[in-house]
């Protein structure tokens, strides 16, 4: 599947639905992920916070820990939603980077439009083992 061909509307509103079940006790700042793998299976996750602050989870992990423990390695798309339109932090960039670089990120508020991004945009050289991520 290509990603012109991803119903990115239906991904956002995956990722909304996600957002419902996050757990941010501590923040209030709640965010839901949802991501598309090549063969055209969703996976969601919501941010899962805790009381040490540093283990917190982020929605896009989450939901690229549930996608890969399903098997799946190789995906197209990633929704965002939050309060409003934001980015991921460096460590989820980082980790879609694990699974290739050619990601269309959607970014989205709770109502709305939403705004398109790729992945090489925000993070143009992930760190890499091997020479090359993708
Ligand atoms: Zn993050």
């Amino acid at each position: 599947m290509k990603a012109a061909a991803v119903d990115l509307a239906a991904l956002v509103k995956a990722a909304r639905e996600a957002r419902e079940r996050a757990y941010a006790p501590y923040s209030g700042f709640t965010v839901g992920a949802a991501i598309l793998a090549c063969d055209g299976t969703v996976f969601t996750g919501a941010n899962v916070e805790n009381a040490s602050y540093g283990l917190t989870l982020c929605a896009e992990r989450v939901a690229l820990a549930c996608a890969v423990a399903a098997g799946r390695r190789k995906f197209e798309a990633l929704a965002v939603v939050a309060a409003s339109a934001t980015v991921p932090c460096g460590a989820c960039l980082q980790s879609l980077a694990e699974f290739g670089t050619s990601w269309v990120l959607v970014l989205a508020g709770p109502e709305g439009p939403f705004h398109r991004l790729d992945l090489q945009a925000l993070l143009p050289q992930p760190f890499a083992l091997r020479g090359g991520n993708g």
